[in-house]
C-alpha cells in the first residue's frame, strides 16, 4: 500500500475496488434483486362481525363477542409493501411519499373513524374480519400500483393479530 492508502497489484497496477462507477444501471454487475418498500399507516375503525342469514347463536358460537350489536373497535395498523427492482435513475422501487399519499386517499380516507358495517358499500354485505379487510384494501391498490410490482397488505388488527394479503 502507499503513502495514498492505494494498494497495488504485484504488477503495479492499482487493484480496482468497488464497481467504478456510481450511478446507472446495474444490470450485469450485479445479480438484480428485488425489494420491498414498506410504508406503515393506521386507521380507527368500529365493526362487528355478524351475518344477518345465521340465526343470533350461529353467529355468537362462530363469532363470539366481535357479534355483540353495538358494535367495538379497533386501531388497525396498515403495511403496505411493494416489492420490486430498483429504478436504476431514481434508486427508487417506489417514491414512499407517493406511496404515502395513495394510502392516505385510497384507504385512511375511506375508512378511518368508520363503521364499516354501517358506513362503507365494501362492508354492507361483507363480514368485516380483518381477512376481507385485508383484501378489499389490496383490492382498492393494486389498480393504483405498477403491474411490475408485487403488492402485499399486512394488517394488524390488535397487536397480536395480524393478517396478510398478496392477492
Ligand atoms: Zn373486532
Amino acid at each position: 500500500m502507499d503513502l495514498r492508502g492505494r494498494r497495488h497489484s504485484s504488477a503495479g497496477e492499482p487493484i480496482k475496488f468497488g464497481l467504478g462507477r456510481t450511478i446507472g444501471p446495474l444490470r450485469g454487475l450485479f445479480y438484480i434483486v428485488k425489494i420491498t418498500v414498506t410504508r406503515k399507516s393506521h386507521f380507527n375503525a368500529a365493526h362487528r362481525l355478524y351475518r344477518p342469514d345465521w340465526d343470533e347463536q350461529r353467529n355468537i358460537e362462530v363469532y363470539g363477542k366481535c357479534a355483540n350489536a353495538n358494535f367495538h373497535g379497533h386501531n388497525y395498523n396498515l403495511l403496505v409493501h411493494v416489492r420490486g427492482e430498483v429504478d436504476a435513475e431514481t434508486g427508487y422501487v417506489v417514491d414512499l411519499k407517493w406511496l404515502a399519499d395513495l394510502i392516505d386517499r385510497c384507504i385512511v380516507e375511506r375508512f378511518d373513524h368508520q363503521n364499516l358495517n354501517l358506513d362503507t358499500t365494501e362492508f354492507r354485505t361483507m363480514v368485516p374480519t380483518a381477512e376481507n379487510i385485508a383484501q378489499v384494501i389490496w383490492s382498492l391498490l393494486r389498480p393504483e400500483i405498477n403491474s411490475a410490482h408485487e403488492l402485499k397488505v399486512t394488517l394488524y388488527e390488535t397487536e397480536r393479530n395480524y393478517v396478510e394479503c398478496e392477492g
